[in-house]
């Protein structure tokens, strides 16, 4: 499908043709599809119906390009580490710079898409589900901006751990709603989102966070990021006169994963590389690797791989960092793997950390620990390549919000929780 691209020079860095796109029941292969309440049929088709509109409305293109340049700072830089490089002794090493996007992480390219769409189809409220805050913070953003109503549905236990983020969205205007149950974590906050959307979709918008859930919002997540990846490619092409070796990417739900990754998919000579927490290690049983530990089940909507225990029951995860920490990922993410598309790798809690300094010290930059997990398995990976290979390595986010949990780590704070 394609849709008249809008005349400008930004935006003709942007292909709108949807490939790889799922069947008509949101299924890739055997993942993926549409599994909700009764209710949330007709809602969930209208949202498929408004996507497709839109995305072949050349003026939502142009209203939604015309965001991401001015409002949320696209093109990102593509950078060459040199030092991070050198450090490594093995492939160049290069960063997608998503942190530098206004919020400080890619979330914000998906609330923008979603949240004109919300407005085309007359929506007056946007809710959303929030684990560590960030897509909360990025929801609360946009719903500022587009002048919306906006509740978020966070679990008691992460408004704990995240009141930074808790009064950040508050300060934006809207409304965090604990959630009690369960575990009182994200995939409580998930349910509970899902459960007010079917009392209230007449005139609310549900703006999903990640590559999951039920179709369309698989689709029309990864479409939203596929800037990340489309960027990327123009920009080695023309910095290093060549697409990369390997791209790799952190994946929690998968969304930035997808967004990175996805304009690579018909590149064979690309191998792509998905790197999931692997917490305390994943022999422990204390990690958040879905693709690598779990097996195939219904979670959120949608027929994915995901963690849960011999009686079926979802399991609790553990991750370093609160974005990674989900006990599934996004349907096409588990298809690409069974496919052989996708190379699996993981990094641990250690890593991560580790990896956060490194780059912090010889480069400057301060990631999220999300990012510092695709820096660790990057890296390594980095150092079995030759000097002339090219290693791209999406920064999804920087690490201002993790600062807390890093100077706890290293013993610089009394742990005050
Ligand atoms: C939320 C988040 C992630 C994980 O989410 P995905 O949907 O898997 O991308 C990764 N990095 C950062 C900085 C995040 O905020």
């Amino acid at each position: 499908m394609s849709a008249t691209p809008p005349e400008s020079d930004f935006a003709s860095m942007y292909d709108l043709n949807i490939t790889h796109a799922p069947d008509a029941g949101g299924h890739f292969g055997r993942f993926g599809g549409r599994f909700a309440a009764e209710t949330l049929m007709q809602p969930l088709k209208e949202i498929e119906t408004a996507f497709f509109e839109a995305w072949a409305d050349g003026s939502f293109h142009a209203e939604r390009l015309d965001l991401l340049e001015h409002y949320v700072g696209r093109a990102t830089p593509l950078y060459h580490a040199e030092r991070l490089s050198a450090e490594n002794g093995g492939a160049q090493i290069y960063l997608k710079r998503e942190d530098l996007t206004h919020t400080g992480a890619h979330k914000i390219n998906n609330t923008i898409g979603q949240g004109l769409l919300a407005r085309r189809m007359g929506k007056k409220r946007v809710i959303a589900e929030t684990g560590a805050g960030q897509h909360g913070v990025a929801t609360a953003t946009v719903a500022a901006m587009f002048g919306m109503d906006c509740d978020i549905y966070m679990g008691r236990e992460d408004m704990a751990r995240q009141m930074p983020n808790v009064l950040r969205m508050r300060l934006l205007g809207a409304n965090v709603i604990p959630v009690d149950a369960g575990t009182a974590t994200l995939k409580d906050a998930v349910n509970e989102a899902l459960r007010n959307w079917v009392a209230t979709c007449e005139d609310t918008f549900y703006i999903f966070g990640t590559a999951a859930g039920p179709h369309p919002y698989p689709l029309l997540v990864r479409q939203f990021h596929t800037v990340i990846g489309q960027e990327a490619r123009a920009q080695i092409l023309k910095q290093a006169g060549r697409l990369p070796d390997v791209a790799v990417a952190c994946v929690g739900g998968g969304s930035n994963a997808m967004g990175l990754l996805h304009p690579f998919r018909d590149d064979a000579a690309v191998k792509l590389v998905a790197v999931e927490a692997a917490g305390y290690g994943l022999k422990t049983g204390k990690h958040a690797a879905s693709l690598a530990a779990g097996k195939a089940g219904i979670l959120h909507g949608n027929l994915t791989y995901l963690l849960e225990d011999d009686e079926g029951q979802v399991q609790g995860t553990h991750s370093i960092s609160a974005g990674l920490d989900y006990p599934g990922v996004g349907p096409e993410l588990a298809f690409m793997l069974e496919e052989g598309r996708l190379q699996l790798d993981a990094a641990s809690d250690d890593e991560a950390m580790a990896a956060l300094q490194l780059l912090t010290r010889c480069e400057g930059i301060i990631p999220a620990l999300e990012s510092s997990h695709a820096l660790a398995a990057g890296a390594r990976i980095a150092r079995e390549m030759r000097p002339d290979q090219i290693v791209i390595i999406n920064l999804s986010g920087r690490g201002d919000k993790d600062m807390n949990t890093v100077f706890r780590q290293l013993g610089w704070l009394e742990d005050a929780s």
